[in-house]
């Protein structure tokens, strides 16, 4: 293959391969990040998880084309001293590590908070000693629930932007009490945003927090007993997909009128691009990256994705193809839900000139696909033994 163009930066300089220190370069995230920078940049990376699964492609062995482009260091943020050294040997640090699945915000509360808070504060750290660039991504969740959720139900003012739209540098984060332990972790995530925020105002820490809505597609966390645990309960549109190769209902939590609006992965991994390759503009931001276009109710989300996985299997609906459940069963006891995201896009479309794409229905097609070719022949083996045995 032939050498990666010279890349320049949205000024016109050239961009200087980086090596890039990306920690939890092993999930859904990282692994899309790894590639494109593979595939389209000459920048080093230093592969940080403990687990491989999804890079596996890039780096067991690394293919003869990126040998030296990428190196998996398997190893846990939380108890290995080898952290501080790949940081060190690094230019650019990126914190993806993180337990991030609503399932555990409530039923596993302490290592939620651990995850998103105490075990990435050395990483803060060894970059702010050693004059590292940091950029850390935290969540849209940090925003909690809207201003106008707080009004009655028919409520004029919900309507209005200013009652919903969040600001990355205006909008208060609004969480519930403390028994609702679903915010813990928006609430570990913010204290790590205040730290790091501290961090470069106090000591000059070079830093970008990414504040992701949404982003899905290919690879985005497992299919419960395929390639995660029975009992798992991953995120919504893994749960979706789950329901729909074995042919069950799809689940609607508390009715299924939350909102979300979903931008497809790799979109959003061209915006984390572009703060990599300018941080004379991304530097002392906070970015929130999304698809205001993309609208939804969870219920919508569901009935979209029924047709949609109907077309690509070639499998008619099932004549009930939703049940609603209570947040209870499906969550347990702490759980709550933030009720609308809506990103403002004004800050990363003046610093980083970024806008999403891929239509809702387009990014279904493609990640539906995906998930029907990865996994119907393994949901069907593993629905025989199950009834097997
Ligand atoms: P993911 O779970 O697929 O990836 C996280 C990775 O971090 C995993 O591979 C995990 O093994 C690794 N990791 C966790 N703890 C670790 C530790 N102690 N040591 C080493 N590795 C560890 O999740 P993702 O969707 O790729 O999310 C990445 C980041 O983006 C997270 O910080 C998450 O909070 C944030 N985020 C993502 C979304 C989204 O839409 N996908 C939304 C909001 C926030
Ligand atoms: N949800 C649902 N059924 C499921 C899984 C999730 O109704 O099988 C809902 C969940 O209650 C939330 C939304 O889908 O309102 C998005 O959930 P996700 O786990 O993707 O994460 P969130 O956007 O809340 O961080």
């Amino acid at each position: 293959p032939s050498p990666a163009p010279a890349r320049m930066d949205l000024d016109g300089n050239p961009v200087a391969p980086l090596t890039i220190c990306m920690i939890g370069a092993g999930g859904f995230i990282g692994s899309h990040l790894c590639e494109k920078l593979m595939a389209e940049t000459a920048h080093v990376v230093l592969a940080v998880d403990v687990y491989c699964d999804k890079i596996r492609h890039l780096v067991d062995p690394a293919p003869p084309h990126l040998a030296g482009r990428i190196s998996f260091h398997r190893l846990n943020i939380k108890n290995d001293s080898r952290l501080e050294g790949l940081i060190k040997m690094a230019d650019l640090t990126i914190n993806l590590a993180a337990i991030c699945t609503p399932a555990d915000y409530n039923t596993r509360p302490l290592d939620t908070i651990y995850s998103n808070f105490i075990d990435a504060l050395p990483v803060v750290k060894y970059c702010s000693e050693n004059n590292k660039r940091l950029i850390h991504f935290s969540t849209c969740e940090v925003y909690g629930k809207t201003v106008g959720s707080f009004l009655p139900k028919d409520h004029p003012l919900r309507k209005e932007p200013e009652f919903y739209v969040l600001k990355e540098d205006e909008s208060p984060c609004i969480f519930g009490p403390i028994v609702k332990q679903r915010w813990s972790y928006a609430c570990a995530k913010q204290l790590i945003e205040r730290l790091i925020f501290a961090e470069g105002a106090e000591n000059g820490l070079e830093f970008t927090i990414v504040r992701p809505f949404n982003w899905i597609g290919p690879r985005m966390d497992f299919i419960p007993g395929v390639d995660g645990p029975s009992e798992g309960v991953p995120r919504v549109l893994a749960c979706f997909s789950n329901n729909l190769l074995r042919r069950e209902p799809l689940k609607l939590v508390d009715g299924g009128q939350s909102q979300r609006t979903f931008v497809y992965i790799k979109d959003a991994i061209e915006a984390v691009v572009l703060m990599i390759e300018n941080p004379a503009r991304a530097n002392g931001h906070i970015f929130n990256v999304g698809n205001p276009n993309n609208e939804v109710t969870v219920r919508e989300l569901a009935q979209m994705m029924t047709e949609v996985y109907a077309n690509v299997s070639g499998e008619a609906p099932l004549d009930e193809p939703m049940i609603d459940v209570s947040s209870s069963q499906f969550y347990g006891e702490g759980y709550d839900d933030s009720d609308k995201r809506i990103p403002d896009m004004t800050i990363i479309n003046k610093q980083l000139g970024w806008n999403p794409k891929t239509p809702l229905k387009d990014l279904l097609e493609t990640t539906l696909t995906y998930q029907h070719k990865t996994y119907k022949e393994a949901v069907k083996r593993q629905m025989a033994q199950a009834s097997a045995s």
